[in-house]
């Protein structure tokens, strides 16, 4: 079993991840700023792309953000729905999933 430490390392790594990339994509967004409108338009598609991944990036943030904050309170690793306590084999693969197994597939 891994140790709460460990989780929110691997936690705050995940999150220092998804910061550069955001980071990265809004630096892209600026570099498209006063362009002539033929690339512009090019542009614009990839654009949706870079928005999307922003948004995933976003909302995976928060809810890495929600996660430490039940690490802080000592409920992470405990469903937030049913109370459960969250296989390692899940928290391994989504360290801030907030759900069970059960609860996640009945959302
Ligand atoms: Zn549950």
């Amino acid at each position: 079993m891994k140790s709460v430490a460990e989780r929110r390392n691997q936690l705050e790594a995940r999150k220092a991840d998804l910061l550069a990339r955001v980071a990265g994509i809004e630096a892209e967004f600026d570099s498209h700023d006063a362009k002539d409108w033929e690339e512009m338009a090019v542009e614009r598609e990839s654009d949706e792309v870079l928005e999307d991944l922003g948004q995933s990036a976003r909302q995976e943030l928060r809810m890495i953000d929600a996660a430490l904050g039940r690490v802080d309170d000592d409920s992470y690793g405990e469903c937030v729905k049913c109370g459960a306590t969250i296989a390692e084999e899940r928290l391994d693969l989504l360290p801030a999933t907030p759900f069970c197994r059960d609860c996640a597939a009945r959302l």
